[in-house]
């Protein structure tokens, strides 16, 4: 491998020593059963989260794991990986301390609100420790103790996080000097102080990693950090949640349902972002770190699989070109020692190679690990790496983007009265995926940089918008960009205060009356009235579709059209639905060169919720038209469970495009049956008159007959059951 290893494609195993017998663990022997597996960077425990901070190498800082006695795990690890040219990653858990550690520096421990410590279980084997105290000074010790002795080929730094509100002296100390206030105790977002807490605590972990990012860093070597649960919250019913929020002491009462979700984390953050309650500042870490990594446990989030996807496209905007890990799920969570079906991680590695990122495994128990789910991943594993140079130095083809407000989810996402813009991203996302249109995920603090490579902009819901941005948006529709829009798309400021009219509202060619017109009931209904319209056409004058759900009222003004009114709902279910109220649900504008439109409820989020294909469609035709221009990429005979990506390499003048079948609703449990689709038809969009096009099939290495027609050429994937990758190339067959 180069110098910079890290950018060529990696398929990388974790060895978690905490369940295994070390006494009798022969590491080589995992070592190379591993190489055998096709993996080519092992991330193998240092220190580790049980006990907390145990070490698995001869430490005269750390305590060592009570069974290590004179063994070193971690050099014949590297000893043994480095013989078969297979990189070495020191894992290092930044959050846990034992008891001892504990019992020596309190002050060391972060703290809930009520003071106690969080502890992974009652034997306090393992204490979260604050990285505002002088276990900071400590963890860097160790480091630098790793760093200096073994050579390690990067370090993978776990859980440098909060896991605590935190209130321990260190930090209300450190609060108190760096702002000027009080911690506070609350959450109340009309106190600056509080917003001042949440950016705060962003900070503290940026710079936290950014402390060890410097200890450890050299030539050759990758950093990187674990960045939990991106787009995720703990699946609490909102209703729960503000129970819980208003009488914590309930949350014991509820036992083991809540207890894998609050064994880590202290009742008073289940409503949070989850990268909040991390203090994982993505955009941040992101401009100083080798790889954007994450961990994406789905089951435990109660995620689709194609959020694995959806993560990834987030991290590739915002890594700007650095490669993208995802650590997922191997084993078949909570049953960790059993594998998940071939089924499901043959879809895993596709999603994840189909978005342009590389696969991570943890095997939890190496001496005991189920043969069956590993042989699946050494069969990816080995068969990926033969198309190395297909998997590398991609650039998305850009048509639409999708835009995360990180602005919005911190101010509204963990309040339960409020419809959570990440939910309305991702019931967008699902409709584009479904539909096979070609997407980024793109960071609020990118719209500037990135903006002007798309077609169409997608805001799902994005409450909270800058003058700055709000600008942006404009220029960008002023000049020929489209633009899709939903709910209370800014009509928040970038501090969350409500603002009398809609900030974007003369691009979007509405006034807002001043009022929300609520949903309450699932009889809530609109009218198609204009058929004519590209967006409707699929739909019969005067049809009935369901609403978005609850929206602003606004009316039209200008050149703005509504295609589709509200009907009143009926006083109970099966009573006659009530009168047509004229409230527009679906606006279709013109603004500059651009065409606009605006779902004023929250479709994505219906969408999400129910699958109703005429909200698909909808979401479908409204991207595709104001986009305004062909589709790069388009399939035909292609169902929806089947996800397209598509990637240019740039340096070899070559078209990457990928299909994986693995667009599902399974939240909880595995996917286990997937069915063979045949004849899936890809048009390419070519500038050449009479083109002449070659394309290759992956895995099978097979030729595909290009047809080519003025403006686009079209290929046929015989036979797709995971997934294909196509490599599309100009000029004859070699
Ligand atoms: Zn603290």
């Amino acid at each position: 491998m180069s110098e910079e290893w890290w950018k060529k494609p990696i398929r990388m195993i974790t060895l978690e020593f905490p369940g295994a017998d070390i006494k009798k663990l022969n590491v080589r022997k995992v070592v190379r059963e591993i190489a055998r597996l096709g993996a080519n960077v092992i991330n193998v425990f240092t220190i580790s989260y049980w006990p907390g901070g145990a070490a698995y190498y001869q430490s005269r800082i750390a305590s060592k794991h009570p069974d290590l006695n004179d063994h070193d795990p971690l050099s014949e690890v590297i000893d043994e990986a480095h013989k078969h040219d297979i990189k070495v990653v020191a894992y290092v858990n930044c959050l846990w301390g034992n008891k001892s550690l504990y019992e020596k520096h309190p002050d060391w421990a972060q703290r809930k609100l009520n003071g106690q410590p969080n502890i992974m279980e009652p034997t306090y084997t393992s204490v979260a420790m604050c990285p505002n105290s002088s276990y900071r000074d400590y963890l860097l010790s160790i480091v630098e103790e790793i760093s200096d002795n073994y050579d390690v080929d990067g370090f993978y730094f776990d859980e440098a996080a909060f896991t605590s509100w935190c209130n321990c002296t260190n930090c209300r100390k450190l609060f108190e000097e760096q702002i000027g206030e009080k911690l506070p105790k609350k959450s109340d977002w009309s106190d600056p102080i509080w917003h001042n807490f949440i950016k705060w605590r962003y900070d503290c972990i940026t710079n936290f990693k950014k402390s060890l990012y410097k200890k450890s860093k050299k030539k050759n070597r990758a950093i990187f950090f674990q960045h939990a649960f991106p787009l995720a919250f703990f699946p609490i019913p909102a209703g729960l949640s503000t129970m819980l929020t208003a009488h914590p002491e309930l949350s014991g009462m509820l036992g083991s349902a809540l207890s894998e979700m609050t064994a880590r984390f202290p009742i008073e953050l289940v409503n949070w972002y989850i990268p909040q309650i991390y203090g994982s500042d993505l955009q941040a870490v992101a401009e100083f770190e080798d790889v954007i990594h994450f961990e994406l446990y789905r089951r435990f989030v109660q995620r689709p699989l194609w959020w694995y996807g959806i993560c990834a496209r987030l991290g590739r905007s915002v890594g700007g070109g650095k490669p993208v890990l995802i650590l997922n799920m191997q084993g078949n969570s909570p049953f960790d020692l059993v594998s998940l079906p071939e089924e499901e991680l043959m879809l895993a590695i596709g999603e994840i190679v189909a978005n342009g990122a590389q696969p991570l495994f943890a095997m939890y128990y190496p001496d005991v690990a189920d043969r069956r789910g590993w042989e699946t991943v050494g069969k990816c594993f080995t068969e990926l790496r033969e198309f190395d140079k297909y998997l590398t130095d991609l650039e998305s083809v850009k048509f639409a983007a999708v835009l995360h407000s990180q602005k919005t989810t911190d101010r509204f996402d963990s309040d339960a009265e409020k419809t959570r813009h990440v939910d309305c991203l991702m019931g967008i996302c699902k409709a584009l995926l479904q539909e096979h249109l070609l997407f980024d995920v793109i960071l609020d603090k990118q719209l500037k940089r990135d903006l002007q490579n798309y077609k169409v902009l997608i805001l799902p819901n994005v409450s909270c918008m800058s003058e700055n941005e709000k600008e942006i948006v404009r220029e960008f529709v002023k000049n020929g960009g489209g633009l899709v829009a939903t709910y209370e798309t800014s009509m928040h400021d970038e501090r969350g205060n409500v603002q009398a009219e809609i900030g974007l509202s003369d691009v979007f060619g509405v006034n807002y009356l001043g009022h929300e017109k609520k949903v309450f009931s699932y009889d809530s209904y609109m009218q198609i009235k204009d058929n004519n319209h590209p967006l409707t056409q699929h739909l019969s004058k005067f049809a009935l579709i369901p609403t978005a759900g609850t929206q602003p009222v606004v009316k039209t003004f200008g050149g703005a059209k509504s295609l589709a009114s509200l009907i009143e709902e009926p006083v109970v279910h099966y009573a006659p639905l009530g009168e047509d109220t004229g409230v527009p649900t679906i606006i279709v504008n013109q603004y500059g060169k651009g065409r606009v439109v605006y779902f004023p409820g929250s479709i994505g989020l219906r969408y999400l919720n129910f699958g109703l294909p005429d909200h698909r469609k909808l979401i479908a035709e409204a991207v595709k038209w104001a986009a305004n221009c062909p589709l790069p990429i388009s399939v035909d005979n292609c169902p929806n469970t089947i996800e397209l990506t598509a990637f240019k390499q740039s340096r070899k003048d070559r078209l990457i495009i990928n299909l994986v079948n693995s667009i599902r609703d399974n939240i909880q449990k595995p996917i286990t049956h997937v069915c063979s689709e045949h004849n899936i038809q890809v048009n390419i969009k070519v500038p050449e008159e009479k083109p002449v096009y070659r394309a290759k099939l992956i895995p099978e290495k097979a030729d595909l007959p290009c047809e080519g027609r003025k403006g686009s050429v079209s290929l046929k994937i015989p036979e797709l059951k995971y997934y294909k990758i196509v490599v599309v190339e100009k000029g004859q067959k070699e």
